[in-house]
């Protein structure tokens, strides 16, 4: 059973976050952007500064995970899926 393929990428249903997730500035510059950890994808809110950074917030791993796993709710999959579309993508 294969359903359409799965775009980690997806943000359309991630939530926007009211200030940037590394730096704290409002602004109107603020995007979801998605990020690759060895747990998985997650999405998080960034300002154009950071975005274009490329860096990423520090997380604990129990962060990441939380993190990781809703935005596998975002994409309406099970951690299973993501995990194996994301070693996919590695290759
Ligand atoms: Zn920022
Ligand atoms: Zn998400």
């Amino acid at each position: 059973m294969t359903g359409p393929a799965l775009d980690l990428d997806d943000t359309s249903r991630c939530a926007l976050a009211e200030s940037c997730e590394r730096c704290g500035t409002h602004s109107d510059d603020l995007a979801v952007a998605t990020a690759g950890t060895e747990l998985g994808v997650y999405c998080l809110t960034l300002c154009d500064g950071c975005a274009d950074d490329g860096r990423l917030p520090r997380r604990s791993a129990a962060a990441t995970v939380r993190a990781v796993l809703a935005h596998c709710e975002h994409l309406d999959c099970d951690l299973d899926r993501m995990a194996a579309t994301w070693r996919g993508e590695q290759r």
